[in-house]
């Protein structure tokens, strides 16, 4: 955000604070800041009214009548004394001003229309308009909606009401991000998952774990084949490992002590602690370390598409965005630290190839961050110096060599390692991470993993760990709503209807279906006894690729006629033309 509009949108959070209290004076303030595309004010209202959402025209309407008024915004410095007095009302605010007095820091006041009806004095530590009613413009900000937060965020804290207001520095950028909001609303996952019948929820089975119907799951699998499809030029071989592990597993690799209230545990007739699987790595390990390794079998790539188990917040959960039992297309590359270049290097390719078939991989589309240690925390991370540098390096000069849109982002590294994060621009203009490669020098040696090298000497192989889709549900819920359910041709579960006029029709009709389903296409045949109109209607809501219609005309001369979606042009083609085409589309 740049600073002007973060210094408009705090000071518009100053003029909600100030409006309210017209209309509920016995309202105590406690914090109100800027945030993306607005501000919003947090306010204790149990000693009276609470205002609700028909309540913000009427404070929007004190807003911009003060905003005039606000020609000037002044602060003194008071001590913490002074401070009290002032707030003493206020238990919200007494508590910051200790706390700024423990830190040693000045305590300021800030007041906005000085000398006039509408002054308005708070306690903070700055960065307003200087003169608020010139340069606001009135018509550019809108309070947006009333949600419940706790008291900095604790829910041991009482439970405040947050208002929420929107500020942009034009009224057209104000608009432009409204029709965002709608076109997202159109848009939304949840609501398009359904209409296209790929996958549902069930109170029996419990918030975030979503039910993937045939459509859906055909989906999934039309993602996981094309991945491998893809990277099995580069030696990846699948392997598949159970989703229960003991407790040991994850208690060596050193997830249990940062994840374990994260994790599902399974009680069985044994002693044992079992969990339900969070992550694939360290199974994979064990299938590395199960042989003897000598350099001549490196690098080692294990693909697997499976679920991983993770006992998010249920507050937290977002349809498929974020959930509970998570599909993760997983890798991991066993190599030496030579190897590190060129097994990167593939799997950069192989995202490359992947969102070329999404066509997402257009310039500006995408950007790749260096996620790279913070040279300020260097105790923050595992591994020695040495091998940081090289790491950070390679990754570095493969960016460079590949001319990606590459930025080094500071203090983004795993614990274990630098990566590449490749992040995506959504038709909405969202960013989304999705696929990442990520250097690991610490688990090969939480788990002793060895190869033998060229002198006979034990080295400790490096891990790299690579998503290309990253989670097929959070993925699935991105791609709903970037196509808006228009999905490609080869992402589609049902590539082409075919749809004839009348019964008369049908025969040859099916010969046509018959014809495509041998080639492997994907073909839904609407024989029901409806009307044009009806199926025809069915097919545009299902948001296929293709139609086909096949009337007298057709029969007769063993034609059909394809109509696109996307380009709503229709062509007549005989069927081996047909057949011709769409296969060169794919
Ligand atoms: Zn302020
Ligand atoms: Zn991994």
């Amino acid at each position: 955000m740049d600073t002007k509009l973060e210094h408009k949108r705090h000071t518009l959070a100053h003029l909600l604070a100030a409006s309210v209290l017209i209309d509920y004076p016995h309202a105590k303030l406690t914090l109100g800041p800027a945030i993306e595309n607005g501000f919003y004010y947090d306010i204790d209202f149990s000693d009276g009214d609470t205002p609700g959402d028909n309540d913000l025209k009427k404070i929007q309407k004190h807003m911009k009548k003060m905003l005039g008024q606000w020609t000037s915004f002044e602060h003194e410095e008071v001590t913490a004394d002074e401070a009290r007095m002032i707030f003493k009302d206020n238990p919200f605010k007494l508590e910051l001003i200790d706390e700024i007095q423990k830190r040693g820091e000045k305590i300021t006041l800030y007041t906005a229309g000085k000398g006039t009806k509408s002054e308005f004095t708070d306690l903070c530590r700055g960065g307003h308009c200087e003169n608020p009613a010139e340069e606001i413009a009135a018509d550019a900000f809108k309070l947006d909606k009333i949600a419940g937060a706790y008291w900095r965020g604790d829910e041991k804290n009482p439970m405040l009401t947050r208002i929420y207001g929107l500020a942009f520095d034009t009224k057209d950028e104000l608009d432009t991000y409204l029709e965002q909001v709608e076109e997202a609303k159109k848009r939304d996952h949840r609501k398009l998952g359904k209409e296209l019948d790929l996958f549902t929820f069930s109170e029996l089975v419990g918030a975030g774990l979503p039910l993937f119907t045939p459509k859906g799951t055909l989906m999934r699998d039309l993602i996981v084949d094309k991945i491998m499809q893809i990277q099995e030029k580069y030696g990846y071989q699948k392997v598949t490992i159970p989703h229960i592990t003991k407790s040991d597993l994850y208690k060596t690799s050193g997830h249990w002590e940062k994840f374990s209230d994260d994790l599902f545990k399974v009680k069985g007739k044994s002693d044992a602690e079992f969990v339900m699987k969070p992550m694939n790595c360290p199974h994979h390990t064990q299938i590395f370390s199960s042989s003897p390794k000598s350099y001549k079998d490196l690098p080692v790539r294990y693909a697997e598409t499976t679920m991983v188990y993770r006992d998010e917040q249920a507050g937290e959960l977002i349809g498929l965005g974020r959930v509970r039992s998570i599909t993760q297309d997983d890798g991991h590359v066993f190599c030496t630290p030579e190897q590190i270049e060129q097994e990167v290097k593939n799997i950069v390719y192989v995202i490359q190839e992947f969102y070329e078939s999404l066509n997402m991989y257009n310039e500006g589309d995408f950007w790749v961050s260096l996620s790279a240690r913070d040279p300020k925390e260097p105790e923050k991370y595992l591994g020695g110096e040495d091998i940081w540098n090289k790491a950070e390096s390679i990754l570095e000069g493969i960016a460079k060599e590949l001319n990606l849109p590459c930025t080094k982002v500071e203090g983004e590294a795993a614990f274990y390692g630098p990566k590449l994060d490749f992040m995506f621009k959504d038709a909405l203009g969202r960013e989304r991470q999705l696929a990442t490669a990520q250097l690991d020098f610490v688990m090969p040696e939480r788990f002793g993993l060895e190869y033998t090298d060229q002198q006979g000497n034990k080295q400790q192989p490096v891990m790299i760990h690579r998503a290309i889709a990253g989670s097929l549900e959070r993925f699935m819920s991105i791609m709903i709503e970037h196509f808006a359910g228009n999905f490609p041709l080869w992402l589609s579960p049902v590539q082409v209807a075919i749809i004839p006029v009348a019964d008369v029709h049908n025969n040859y009709a099916q010969e046509v279906h018959k014809e495509l389903t041998e080639a492997g296409f994907r073909v839904d045949l609407y024989t029901e006894n409806e009307s044009m109109g009806k199926k025809i209607r069915a097919a545009k809501k299902a948001k296929l690729p293709y139609f086909i219609v096949i009337g007298d005309k057709e029969t007769e001369n063993k034609t059909v006629t394809l109509e696109s979606r996307d380009t709503k042009e229709s062509y007549t083609y005989s069927l081996p033309e047909l057949l011709d085409r769409l296969k060169k589309e794919l």
